[in-house]
């Protein structure tokens, strides 16, 4: 398995508001929860359009973790505190959405391409 796509632990102190991968190649991500559940892959979040986007959530809901479970050894399945459970998070997932300042510019950059005349 590709070296990136491998998480070799995960912190997440409870009650915090944010949670650290450590990945296979040495990566270190770190992931504000509003990010995290604001892209909860479930169907029930995202809906069934194929396409994962930002979802933006009304004040109040949990930004709490209550159990990171592992599934196989290919993603993670998060708990929140008010009980929503059902994402999936494979690891490449996550490590798309890796927030650090190395991968983040990657995608503005992208974005930021000049238009063709
Ligand atoms: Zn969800
Ligand atoms: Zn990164």
């Amino acid at each position: 398995m590709d070296a990136r796509y491998k998480c070799r632990a995960v912190r997440s102190p409870r009650g915090a508001r944010v949670s650290e991968i450590d990945w296979g190649d040495g990566h270190k991500s770190t992931y504000p929860h509003d990010v995290l559940r604001g892209y909860c892959p479930c169907a029930g979040c995202q809906g069934h359009s194929g396409t994962i986007a930002f979802i933006a959530h009304e004040d109040g809901i949990a930004l709490e973790l209550e159990n990171i479970t592992t599934v196989g050894n290919y993603a993670l399945s998060l708990k929140w505190f008010d009980g929503h459970e059902s994402g999936l998070y494979s690891y490449k997932y996550l490590r798309a959405l890796c927030q650090c300042a190395e991968c983040a510019p990657a995608s503005v950059a992208a974005s930021r391409e000049p238009l063709a005349r």
